[in-house]
């Protein structure tokens, strides 16, 4: 029971031993009188949303996770290609985040990162996800969004972070991120190749100094 042999699945095993003995026991027990039956259905709906839940949330800042990523942005990529819709795919990193762990510790590293998940979720609209993409690094899929439209909101998530100044311990930590973005446009054959490219901008934005946002190019 509860085995979880997918490495990527982050609910604990315990949690999920839990669940499944729960579930176990409203099956077994489930000739239930009538009047009951809809505090049991109520249950397992409790039970699937809360482990649904789980299942795409990153811990640490209750953003979306790497897994809900790939779900979405395959969805918003097909949806894009089929319609025409407009997408820009953003990926941005903390810089120099392992400087922060270093002199300050890692839980001060933590805090920084819920700051800044919180200063995206103010930032961006609801329509637009933000994800933690893994460690520092993170993603939003701007959709109906093309690049000159993302222009304006990713300098000003940018900006957010640079003056955000988060207080730690009595002392004021400053951090920038990079920022790399690519739209979508009908040359980009699938979602693999306009995460790659978002990617390569991040890495422009990476190699130039830091604390920019780079708009891929061909
Ligand atoms: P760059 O500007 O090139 O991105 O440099 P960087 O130091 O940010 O990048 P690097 O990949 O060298 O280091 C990333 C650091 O992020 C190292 C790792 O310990 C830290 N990190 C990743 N996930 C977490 C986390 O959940 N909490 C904390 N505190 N640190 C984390
Ligand atoms: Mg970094
Ligand atoms: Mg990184």
């Amino acid at each position: 029971m509860g085995e979880n042999t997918d490495m990527s699945f982050n609910i604990p095993d315990n949690l999920l031993d839990e669940i499944q003995q729960n579930i176990e026991n409203l099956i077994r027990d489930f000739n239930v009188p009538e009047e009951n039956k809809k505090e049991v259905i109520k249950q397992i709906n409790y039970i699937y949303t809360r482990t649904k839940y789980l299942s795409i949330t990153d811990d640490l800042t209750g953003l979306s996770n790497r897994r809900y990523f790939d779900n979405c942005f395959e969805k918003e990529f097909l949806r894009a290609q089929r319609y025409k819709n407009k997408l820009t795919l953003v990926i941005f990193d903390i810089d120099h985040f392992k400087d922060v762990n270093d002199t300050h510790g890692h839980q001060c590293g933590d805090y920084i990162l819920k700051q800044v998940a919180k200063a995206a979720l103010q930032t961006f609209r609801k329509t637009d996800t933000v994800f933690r993409f893994g460690g520092e690094e993170f993603a939003v899929i701007l959709t109906e969004t093309n690049i000159n439209q993302a222009i304006i909101p990713l300098e000003r998530f940018r900006k957010t972070i640079e003056t955000l100044a988060t207080e730690y311990q009595n002392n004021i930590i400053d951090i920038t991120v990079s920022i790399g973005a690519c739209e979508y446009v009908d040359s980009i054959k699938n979602k693999d190749e306009l995460l790659r490219k978002a990617d390569e901008a991040l890495y422009e934005a990476k190699n130039s100094g830091r604390n920019k946002t780079i708009f891929y190019k061909e």
